[in-house]
């Protein structure tokens, strides 16, 4: 019952959304769209880095990524650094929100989707067809045992691109006789292999430190779809992955 407040903030800020028109909205941080960058905007990003809701209501809204509105520091990631600039600035300790590179048009997925490989589905109803769902605090998953990528009506498109990518993922350890052992991508693949060689090359703000195999698996699937989804992000985030992205995906 710790978070019993949590369900009271939750259900007055949907009132409150319901009540609010949108105007297409550009300002940034204002991710509920109404008009103006408050703590009920840093709250819902909150709540999105949490998983405990799957889409920022401005996507839900006009269907653009919530990369546009929530992104505040420019970073390409929603975090919950974006909601601490928001409650700064409300609190008056910064005047303005720090300026966002403007992202210049790079070659990449050209905004086109990954294809499914045969036999591989998106499926929106939020369980598989072997009656797994996804559970309380995850936003979608893989389901290997039936080949799809499970996620929500409303979940983020950058997130069904994620699961996509582990179907791409699963596709190749099903070419190379390892079934679904997702912990061989890494290891014994020769498209994990490369990718980690790529991958552990990166200086810039999103290299990280793999310390399991699952973890590059993960790394993985981020990645391709930011590729997909947002090549700009990807190409200045991490420049070798992205050309690695760009000689090995189609
Ligand atoms: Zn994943």
């Amino acid at each position: 019952m710790r978070f019993w407040w949590l369900g009271v903030v939750v259900g007055t800020l949907a009132l409150l959304w319901a009540l609010t028109s949108y105007a297409a909205g550009s300002l940034r941080g204002d991710v509920n769209d109404d008009g103006g960058v408050t703590p009920l905007d840093a709250l819902l990003i909150l709540q999105f880095d949490a998983g405990i809701i799957g889409a920022l209501p401005d996507e839900i809204s006009t269907g653009e990524s919530v990369l546009l509105q929530g992104d505040v520091d420019g970073d390409g990631n929603v975090t919950p650094v974006d909601a601490l600039m928001i409650l700064q600035l409300d609190a008056g300790v910064i005047a303005t929100l720090p300026d966002k590179p403007t992202p210049t048009p790079v070659p990449g997925g050209d905004r086109s989707l990954l294809p499914l490989p045969d036999g591989f589905t998106v499926n929106r109803s939020g369980c598989s067809r072997d009656g797994a769902c996804i559970s309380r605090g995850t936003v979608a998953f893989y389901a290997a045992s039936t080949r799809e990528a499970v996620v929500r009506e409303t979940t983020a498109e950058l997130v069904v691109m994620h699961e996509t990518c582990h179907a791409h993922q699963h596709r190749t350890l099903l070419d190379a006789g390892l079934g679904a052992a997702f912990d061989k991508w890494a290891t014994d693949t020769e498209e994990g292999q490369s990718y980690v060689e790529a991958a552990q090359q990166e200086t810039g703000p999103w290299a990280i430190w793999a310390l399991s195999v699952y973890i590059w698996t993960e790394n993985f699937a981020g990645q391709c779809a930011n590729y997909y989804l947002r090549p700009e992000a990807l190409a200045r985030n991490a420049p070798v992955t992205y050309e690695w992205m760009r000689g090995h995906l189609p």
